[in-house]
């Protein structure tokens, strides 16, 4: 890795002094391009997208069986698209200024099996390996009725081998989580800001978690090592894996259909903007691929980040993208918003998206605790500190006149617009923990 000269970087990106002072900051960036110019660069496709898809609905059999809470849905994971007209309000007195455009939420906090967003990507590249290697050893192909995975048979066979993460919490709960009910030996190396009751949960599954002092990073690298080691485990490579973003980017065609159930145009005149809390980037990553294949030109996605944590805005914004890390500008990566508690982002992510992305804003640990008071007040939604992160990216938006211009978006267009704030995580928190979150917040 290259000497980084850190004065030099700041002369030319002076924006890096506030984020240094740890301000709240936003940055829209202006060589975003059409879906047309930008997509050579992701490296994946629309045909990618749909075998993801497919693979699901292969599954999706016998998730239904394996996880009764999915039966509902017929074994398909998917959220609630719902409308947050008091949270609207909220907003609008709490930032003293009017919110022109529709407020909607996605209620990925409450996904069945994991209660995250990871149950879209992490689930998906457990389910992707157990395919392959039950496809290889000839127990399975593409035409069978998966639910036959829950036979013994099965779990005797995923039991020779194993599978490991490094996660701050969530994606280590998703692929935890189904791992074991597929019967692999799975390890989870946690990072030390995951929550103790994600920790507890896991074991009681039957999965081993391997806890560290130490950020994210640090429990990646380990989790990486260990599964060198073994030939036989595989490890899920948060940092760089296109199988977890495909999985992520299936939320695209979906929230499609969900809009179209709902009567909500996205066109020219009715732009979409959806804020996306980000941590190493393939969840928002692989979500915005995906709502750009869907919605081309006229969806713009907007990353969030904890002003202790900005990895993804630092990459993207200075050009370095996994080469740079917040901890090199001195900022410390705390936050407590766990599930964005990264240091250094994805680059294969930052790489392949940055055209394709709007902006990128900051917000301080106050103030989520703050929104996720007044969303529980307003609209008795409770979410993770993490997962309110995409609440203020409407003000932002209809503020920014200049951003605006350049989209060629007016007073009357804006009013059309819908904003939809992606809220990534909570539905598994416990109780006790929640009340702590809503005591933290001040209101
Ligand atoms: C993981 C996570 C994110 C961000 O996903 P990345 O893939 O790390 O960028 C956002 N919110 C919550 C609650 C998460 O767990």
């Amino acid at each position: 890795m290259t000497e980084l000269n850190i004065d030099k970087l700041i002369s030319n990106f002076p924006l890096l002094q506030q984020v240094i002072a740890l301000e709240e900051v936003v940055w829209f960036n202006p060589n975003v391009t059409t879906l047309e110019r930008g997509l050579p660069y992701v490296g994946l496709g629309e045909q990618d997208i749909h075998d993801a898809s497919l693979r699901l609905q292969r599954f999706a059999p016998y998730l239904a069986k394996a996880f009764p809470e999915t039966h509902v849905t017929n074994g398909i994971i998917e959220s609630e698209l719902i409308d947050i007209p008091a949270m609207k309000l909220a907003l609008e007195t709490h930032y003293q200024q009017p919110i022109k455009g529709r407020l909607m939420m996605k209620k990925d906090s409450h996904l069945p099996i994991s209660g995250s967003i990871k149950a879209r990507g992490g689930i998906y590249e457990v389910l992707t390996h157990a395919e392959k290697l039950a496809i290889e050893a000839g127990l399975l192909c593409e035409s069978d009725d998966y639910s036959k995975l829950l036979e013994p048979e099965f779990r005797n066979f995923f039991q020779q081998y194993s599978i490991a993460v490094g996660s701050t919490g969530n994606l280590g709960m998703s692929i935890g989580i189904m791992s074991a009910k597929l019967g692999f030996t799975v390890s989870v190396h946690m990072s030390a800001d995951a929550r103790a009751w994600k920790k507890s949960k896991l074991r009681e599954h039957g999965v081993n978690v391997v806890e560290y002092q130490q950020d994210y990073g640090v429990a990646v690298e380990q989790g990486r090592k260990e599964a060198e080691q073994d030939p036989r485990c595989f490890f899920i490579d948060d940092e760089n894996s296109q199988t977890l973003f495909l999985g992520y980017s299936v939320a695209g065609e979906r929230l499609k259909q969900q809009f179209e159930l709902q009567g909500i145009v996205v066109n020219e005149q009715h732009p979409l903007f959806v804020y996306l809390p980000c941590g190493v980037g393939g969840g928002p990553g692989g979500v915005a691929f995906g709502l750009k294949m869907a919605f081309g030109d006229h969806v713009h996605c907007i990353f969030a980040e904890p002003t202790h944590s900005p990895c993804m805005l630092l990459g993207v914004h200075s050009g370095l993208h996994d080469e740079i890390a917040v901890q090199d500008l001195g900022i410390d990566n705390l936050t407590a918003a766990d599930g964005l508690a990264v240091g250094r982002a994805s680059g294969f992510v930052g790489r392949a998206m940055e055209r394709l992305l709007d902006g990128y804003y900051t917000l301080t640990d106050e103030h989520m605790y703050q929104l996720l008071s007044e969303l529980n007040q307003a609209e008795g939604i409770q979410l993770e500190p993490s997962a309110l992160a995409g609440m203020p990216g409407v003000i932002h938006v209809e503020q920014n006149s200049e951003y605006l211009a350049r989209l060629q978006i007016d007073e009357s267009t804006l009013a059309n617009a819908t904003h939809l704030v992606w809220a990534t995580g909570g539905g598994m928190v416990p109780e006790q923990e929640m009340a702590a979150y809503l005591a933290k917040s001040a209101v």
